[in-house]
C-alpha cells in the first residue's frame, strides 16, 4: 500500500532523489562521454541533495502540523467527556443509560462538525485487563445520511478490542500517542490518535481515540511529495534547457571566433601578398619619365599613380585591421616629441590643403615640454587618418589641430589631440556608427569621397590599446571635431 506509513514516503522520496543522484554520479564519473553534463553534474548532485532535504523537511512539518492539530481536538473532546462524567460509564452500563446516550450524541455532533475525522470512540480496560470499547457512536462513514451496514452501527458497550496497536497501549500507559503506520481492524484502515482520559481525581479513566482514513491522511503527505517533485522537476528541466541553450550559444561563439580568426589570417596573408606586386607598380609609376608625354598620356600616368597609391593604403588598412582583430599588434613605448610629430604631418598635408584653398594649422601648443611616451608610429597613423578625413570633408574654412595635456595626481599624464574642421559635419545618429568597421556616415559619401570605412575603426582599436578614448562632436554643415587621447606612460 502506497499510503501505509510515513516510512513508505521516505522510501519513495529516497528512491527518487537517490536514483537521480546516482545517475548524475555516473554521468560525472564518466564525464568524458557526457560532454554536455561535464560542468553541471556535480551541481545537480548537490541540487538533488538539497531538493531531498527540502522535501523531507516539508513532510516532517506537514506531519507534525497535522498531528498537533489532532491532539488539539482530542484533548478538548477528552476534557468535555471527563467533565460530563465519562468515568461512570463501564462494561456494565446499559445502552439506555442517559449519560451514555448523551456522550454518544456528543460524538455524533463532533463527527458531523468535523468531516476530516472518521471516527471518535473511548476505550477502557476490564477487571481482567482486556481492552473493551466504551462509548462508540453510530458512524456514517460514507456520509450518505444513513447508518446502514454493521460497520456503521453503534458498537455495543463492552465489545472486546483484540490486538491493540502499540500507540494504543502507550495511551493506556498515560501518554498521548499517534500511530506511526496504517493499521486495520474490522471497521477499516486507520491512522489514529489516542489520548488518555482522566477521571475527576486525575487518574486514568480510559482512552479517547480519533480515527482518520489512512488514505486521506497520507494523501496530504502524498500531495506534498508530488508537489515537491513537480516543482524541483520543472526547475530542473528549466535549468537543463537554459544550460543547453547557453552551451549552444557559447559553442556558436567559439565557432564564430574561429571563423573570425581564419578570416583575419586570410586577409592578413592576402594583403601581404598583394602589397609586394603593388609596391612594384607604384615604384615603376614613380620612375616613369613624364617629360615627353602628351596630355592624354600624362592623365593616364596620373590615374595609374593615384589609383595604385589608394589601393596600397586600402591594403594597408586591411592589414592593420586584421592584425588588430587577431590581437597581433604590439605597441612601442618610446619617448617622442608630439609637437614636431604634428608639425611633420601638417607639412605633409599642406599641399593638399592649399590645393583645396583651406587653412591647415596647429592652433594650440601649450606644451613647453612636449615629450610623450608611447608609440609614435601609431599616433601618427591615427592623426594622418583624422587630419586626412578632415581635409577630405572640408571645402571651406579649414582644419586646426590642438593638443591638451591632462594631469591627474598619481597617474600617468594623458595627451588629448583634437582635430577640428569646418566641413560637412556628421548627423548625431550617424556618429556612433563611424567607429565601427566598414561603416561610413552616409552611403553617398562613399560615392563622392571614396574610402573603405576602416580608418576610424582602426583608430579606435589603436587608441584603446593605448589606454585612451576616441570620439567626435559634430554638427551637419558646421564641421566636426574628432579627438583622441592616449596615456603617456613615462618610463
Ligand atoms: P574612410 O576610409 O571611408 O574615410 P573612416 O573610418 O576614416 O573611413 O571614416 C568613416 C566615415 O566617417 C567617412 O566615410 C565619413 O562619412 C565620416 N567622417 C570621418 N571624418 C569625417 C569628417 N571630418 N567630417 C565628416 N565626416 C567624416
Amino acid at each position: 500500500m502506497f499510503y501505509s506509513s510515513l516510512y513508505t514516503h521516505y522510501f519513495w522520496v529516497t528512491m527518487i532523489y537517490g536514483s537521480a543522484m546516482a545517475i548524475f554520479m555516473v554521468a560525472y564519473l564518466r564525464r568524458s562521454y557526457f560532454q554536455f553534463w561535464k560542468p553541471i553534474t556535480l551541481f545537480f548532485f548537490l541540487y538533488c541533495l538539497v531538493a531531498y532535504a527540502i522535501t523531507d523537511g516539508l513532510l516532517i512539518k506537514q506531519e507534525s502540523t497535522t498531528q498537533n492539530r489532532i491532539f488539539g481536538y482530542a484533548s478538548s473532546y477528552a476534557m468535555v467527556f471527563s467533565k460530563l462524567g465519562h468515568e461512570k460509564v463501564n462494561d456494565k452500563t446499559r445502552e439506555t443509560d442517559p449519560l451514555y446516550l448523551e456522550l454518544v450524541q456528543m460524538q455524533k455532533d463532533w463527527l458531523a462538525a468535523n468531516p476530516y475525522i472518521a471516527d471518535i470512540f473511548t476505550m477502557k480496560k476490564d477487571a481482567k485487563g482486556r481492552t473493551y470499547l466504551a462509548v462508540d457512536s453510530e458512524t456514517d462513514y460514507d456520509r450518505n445520511g444513513k447508518y446502514e451496514s454493521d460497520r456503521e452501527q453503534r458498537t455495543a458497550i463492552g465489545e472486546l478490542y483484540t490486538n491493540p496497536v502499540a500507540a494504543l497501549k502507550g495511551a493506556f500507559a498515560g501518554e498521548a500517542r499517534f500511530t506511526t503506520e496504517t493499521y486495520s481492524d474490522r471497521w477499516g484502515d486507520w491512522m489514529s490518535a489516542f489520548i488518555p482520559l482522566k477521571n475527576r481525581e486525575g487518574k486514568l479513566d480510559g482512552i479517547l481515540g480519533i480515527d482518520f482514513f489512512a488514505e486521506a491522511y497520507f494523501w496530504d503527505l502524498n500531495r506534498i511529495c508530488f508537489l515537491a517533485f513537480l516543482f524541483f522537476g520543472v526547475l530542473f528541466v528549466g535549468f537543463v534547457v537554459s544550460l543547453h541553450k547557453h552551451n549552444r550559444l557559447s559553442l556558436a561563439l567559439i565557432e564564430a571566433d574561429k571563423a573570425r580568426r581564419v578570416k583575419s589570417d586570410f586577409l592578413a596573408n592576402m594583403s601581404h601578398e598583394i602589397r609586394t606586386p603593388l609596391n612594384g607598380i607604384i615604384g615603376v609609376a614613380e620612375l616613369m619619365d613624364s617629360s615627353g608625354m602628351n596630355t592624354s598620356e600624362l592623365e593616364k600616368l596620373h590615374i595609374l599613380r593615384t589609383s595604385s597609391k589608394t589601393l596600397l593604403s586600402l591594403v594597408n588598412d586591411i592589414l592593420d585591421f586584421s592584425a588588430l582583430e587577431a590581437d597581433k599588434i604590439r605597441l612601442e613605448e618610446v619617448a617622442f616629441d608630439l609637437n614636431s610629430l604634428i608639425d611633420s604631418i601638417l607639412s605633409m598635408f599642406s599641399l593638399s590643403a592649399q590645393e583645396k584653398g583651406i587653412y591647415l594649422r596647429f592652433d594650440h601648443r601649450p606644451l613647453t615640454e612636449s615629450l610623450a611616451y608611447g608609440d609614435p608610429t601609431r599616433v601618427r597613423q591615427i592623426l594622418v587618418n583624422l587630419i586626412g578625413n578632415a581635409i577630405k570633408f572640408t571645402s571651406q574654412g579649414g582644419v586646426s589641430v590642438r593638443v591638451e595635456r591632462e594631469e591627474t595626481p598619481g597617474q600617468a599624464p594623458r595627451y588629448k589631440v583634437l582635430v577640428q574642421d569646418t566641413g560637412i559635419g556628421i548627423h548625431v545618429e550617424d556618429q556612433s556608427r563611424l567607429f565601427k568597421s566598414f561603416s561610413q556616415a552616409d552611403a553617398s559619401t562613399t560615392r563622392k569621397y571614396g574610402g573603405s570605412g576602416l580608418g576610424l575603426a582602426i583608430c579606435k582599436s589603436l587608441v584603446e590599446l593605448m589606454g585612451g578614448e576616441i570620439g567626435v562632436q559634430s554638427e551637419p554643415s558646421r564641421g566636426s571635431t574628432f579627438f583622441f587621447s592616449f596615456v603617456s606612460k613615462e618610463a
